[in-house]
């Protein structure tokens, strides 16, 4: 049998060793997951409404329990794993609306009345990376479940016990036997079964862009419906006019948090030359003051990297870089055990440069001045990725056409925040395909059914 042994990465001791399942294993819960959809998506709206309230209240009960566990699994600072276990939960309240509402429509037509109707697709495979486990896995499962379809979940392998948690409080809230299963494993086996299954319908796919390409050519061979969220480079862009002192002291927090293990980090900082100065004084001063320490503390702001793996990665774009980077300045971090990296600015000589260029994920950020409005809507644009991205200005015309201008899915104005579960979620160019959460989410577990009904 293949293990895992899940450690703590702010002490590097051992957590709790997790079988991994087979490919054997995940074709038995996957079959598990076709036999229980029939009743699902039979289930009065209502009843599968009340359902997933239940499981919500499941959740909400756990918090506590699940932040912990998260804490001890990837290291999350306390406060955020407690938000991330509420979103969960959240999220579930949210979709267990959807059935009642999950509405066709009337088209006019010629000789009788037409109707379209949104089926589920049978059964959900979710793909999850270790960097959000919990909300990243309840973006999938909740509007996948209120759609009809039952799911089967793959945590990172690095990061599965909320997950499996949380697949248990799914049924201790009386969600059937094999409507959601959590298959703990590797990518490999695990996650290219829920490609190649002719069983499932649908893969919903969280990662880097790579993995996300291959799962896109597997996908191919079935006509596969797929969601896929992948990387990202957003750029906070901060402009002569706006509040600048404000925009440097949430910077930190626009990439730092989850120390820079979030697609939506906003790790390229553009400033209008004219305030670059003032900007960086500002900013040195607020990176200087985000508290790196144990992840159990209330305190804490920013916890390690998940694993000794990714901080080598994080490593190679500052320290063992080929190409020269430097460092303006940093924050602290602790000595001793676990995986530790400083929040970290550093000044491209280049736009070319990698670390303007490549997904860090990590505490890293990248700073670099621009001259106008078109200037920063150009590099901002200059990317291969397009998920998030921020707009510092006092003036609401330019905020718009800014926001318009720049190729990414989740924008904010005055602000770094780009995640609600009630708002659209997802990338343009190589950060995606499809959209999560928002009013919308049901439509990508449906498929449209058209009817004609003859009066005649
Ligand atoms: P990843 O390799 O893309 O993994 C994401 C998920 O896909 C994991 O559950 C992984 O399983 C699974 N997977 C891996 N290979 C697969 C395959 N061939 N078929 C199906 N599923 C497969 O990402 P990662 O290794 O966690 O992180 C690498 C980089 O990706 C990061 O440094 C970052 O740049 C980016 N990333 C982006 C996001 C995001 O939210 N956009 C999230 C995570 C990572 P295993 O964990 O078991 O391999
Ligand atoms: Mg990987």
């Amino acid at each position: 049998m293949t293990t895992h042994d899940v450690v703590n990465p702010a002490t590097e001791e051992l957590v709790r060793t997790v079988d991994l399942a087979t490919v054997d294993e995940a074709d038995e819960a996957i079959a598990r997951a076709v036999a229980a959809g029939p009743a699902w998506r039979a289930l009065a709206p209502a009843d599968r409404g009340r359902l997933l309230r239940r499981f919500a209240d499941a959740v909400g009960e756990h918090v506590e329990e699940l932040a912990q566990l998260e804490v001890a699994n990837s290291g999350h600072t306390i406060g955020n794993a407690r938000w991330e276990a509420a979103n969960v939960r959240d999220v579930l309240a949210y979709y267990s609306a959807a059935p009642e509402r999950n509405f066709g429509r009337q088209i006019p037509v010629a000789g009788g009345i037409d109707i379209t109707f949104k089926e589920p697709l049978g059964v959900v495979g979710v793909i999850v990376p270790w960097n959000f486990p919990m909300p990243i896995a309840g973006w999938g499962f909740a509007p996948a479940l209120a759609a009809g379809n039952t799911v089967v979940l793959k945590p990172a392998e690095l990061t599965p016990l909320t997950a499996l948690r949380i697949g248990e409080l799914a049924l201790e809230a009386g969600l059937p036997e094999g409507v959601f299963t959590v298959v703990p494993g590797k990518g490999s086996v695990v996650g290219a079964r829920f490609v190649s299954s002719p069983s499932v319908r649908k893969v919903c796919f969280t990662g880097s862009t790579a993995v996300g390409q291959g799962i896109m050519r597997g996908a191919a061979e079935q006509v596969k419906r797929i969601t896929l969220e992948l990387g990202g480079k957003s750029a906070n862009i901060v402009f002569a006019d706006a509040d600048v002192e404000r925009a440097a002291a949430t910077a930190p927090y626009g990439v730092f948090d989850n120390a820079g293990q979030d697609c939506c980090a906003r790790s390229r900082i553009l400033v209008q030359r004219s305030v670059l100065d003032t900007f960086l004084e500002h900013f040195e001063a607020a990176v200087k003051r985000v508290v790196v320490a144990d992840p159990r503390d209330e305190a804490t702001e920013m916890g390690p990297l998940v694993s000794a793996g990714q901080r080598e990665r994080v490593c190679s774009y500052v320290e063992s870089s080929d190409e020269p980077v430097d460092v303006a300045f940093r924050g602290g971090a602790p000595a001793g055990p676990g995986y530790w990296y400083p929040p970290t600015v550093v000044l491209p000589r280049s736009p070319a440069d990698r670390v303007w260029q490549e997904e860090v994920f990590g505490p890293v950020v990248a700073v670099l001045p621009f001259e106008d409005e078109a200037d920063a809507v150009a590099k901002a644009n200059d990317t291969a990725y397009g998920l998030s991205g921020s707009i510092w200005t006092r003036d609401i015309g330019r905020a718009l056409r800014v926001a318009r201008g720049v190729e990414a899915g989740n924008l904010s104005v005055n602000s770094n925040s780009s995640v609600r579960y009630s708002t659209p979620f997802g990338g343009f160019k190589q950060s995606g395909l499809g959209r999560e959460l928002g009013p919308d989410a049901l439509d990508a577990f449906t498929d449209v059914k058209n009817v004609f009904i003859s009066t005649e």
